[in-house]
């Protein structure tokens, strides 16, 4: 039996197969390697308030320097860290550094300033992680839960297991916010929306995209917004690149943007001058009427 398996098995890797294999494994072997080497840095994309402007928030998104391929996308190897384990440590270093930086954007820029990190599924759900213990190192940095959101995407939800609801229930205890990432991509049940305590919901830039007066993604995305707002929740248009998007955006009362009309992500370093530079904020450029 194992004969005949192994038969099967053979015949589905292709050499493009194994070389995709093996090119995932030479990967999270160097992968093992970049924390230790500082390989890793951590981005930063500005969110805007549409009606004023201003930025009070932004989100933290993680690059990957590799010495030979230069720069790796978290697409590509967040999947690796996640199946080697090492999304652990790199998560644990995403977090400390965001609260680094936040601190000093809270004391420099804006007293309310918040930083918003990303945690795939498998690390949200992860035994062994403890919010508490988030809660006691901000708190040693003086800083309050509120100083961060954590972005998950809405698949979590469907699983309907208690300990994405404990988990959820952990993050309120500690202050800290929540945002359902990539909106609409998947199952889209609102009910969940009720059911668990989110804060923000970030519309996917696939509607962001088509926005167009009188199109369907435009009424999609109103009835969104409205029904975000009934259910107490702001929402953030992800992928904002033209200032007609952001226009229609603040028009359907959409309250934040983000996208590459502002700024694309960049280093903190950069961004933190970007920060001071804009104190002249991005207003929409559509006169409300009343
Ligand atoms: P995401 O959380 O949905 O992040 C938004 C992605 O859209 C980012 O890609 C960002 O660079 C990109 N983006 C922003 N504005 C625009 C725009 O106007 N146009 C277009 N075309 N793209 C825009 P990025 O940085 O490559 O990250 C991809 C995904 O990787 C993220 O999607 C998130 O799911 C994941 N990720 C990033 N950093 C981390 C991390 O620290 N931990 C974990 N677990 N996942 C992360
Ligand atoms: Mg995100
Ligand atoms: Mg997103
Ligand atoms: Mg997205």
């Amino acid at each position: 039996a194992a004969k005949g398996a192994g038969r099967n098995r053979y015949s589905y890797f292709t050499p493009t197969l194994q070389v995709a294999a093996l090119s995932r494994m030479r990967l999270t072997n160097d992968l093992r390697n970049a924390l230790k080497g500082e390989q890793f840095e951590l981005y930063f994309q500005p969110i805007v308030h549409l009606d004023s402007g201003a930025i009070h928030k932004a989100e933290a998104l993680i690059r990957w320097n590799h010495p030979q391929r230069g720069v790796v996308s978290p697409m590509e190897f967040i999947p690796l860290a996640e199946s080697s384990g090492l999304i652990v440590e790199i998560g644990a270093w995403v977090f400390r550094e965001s609260a680094r930086w936040v601190r000093r954007w809270r004391q420099e820029v804006h007293p309310d300033f918040q930083v918003s990190l990303n945690q795939s599924p498998l690390e949200f759900q992860r035994e062994g992680l403890s919010y508490e213990c988030w809660l006691a190192h901000l708190q040693s940095l003086a800083l309050p839960g509120q100083s961060l959101v954590v972005e998950i995407t809405e698949g979590l939800l469907l699983d309907a297991s208690n300990s994405v609801s404990n988990r959820l229930l952990q993050l309120r205890d500690a202050g800290i916010q929540v945002a359902l990432d990539d909106f609409g991509t998947g199952y889209s049940s609102l009910s969940y929306l009720k059911k668990f305590d989110i804060d923000y919901l970030k519309i996917d830039r696939s509607f962001t995209r088509n926005l167009a007066p009188d199109s369907s993604d435009m009424a999609l995305s109103e009835a969104i917004i409205v029904m975000a707002h009934k259910l107490d929740l702001k929402v953030i248009a992800e992928g904002v690149e033209t200032p007609e998007q952001r226009d229609l955006l603040a028009a359907a009362g959409c309250d934040y943007g983000q996208g590459y009309l502002f700024a694309k992500p960049m280093p903190a370093a950069q961004f933190d001058a970007f920060l001071r530079d804009n104190a002249i904020p991005f207003a929409a450029s559509i006169v409300k009427s009343n």
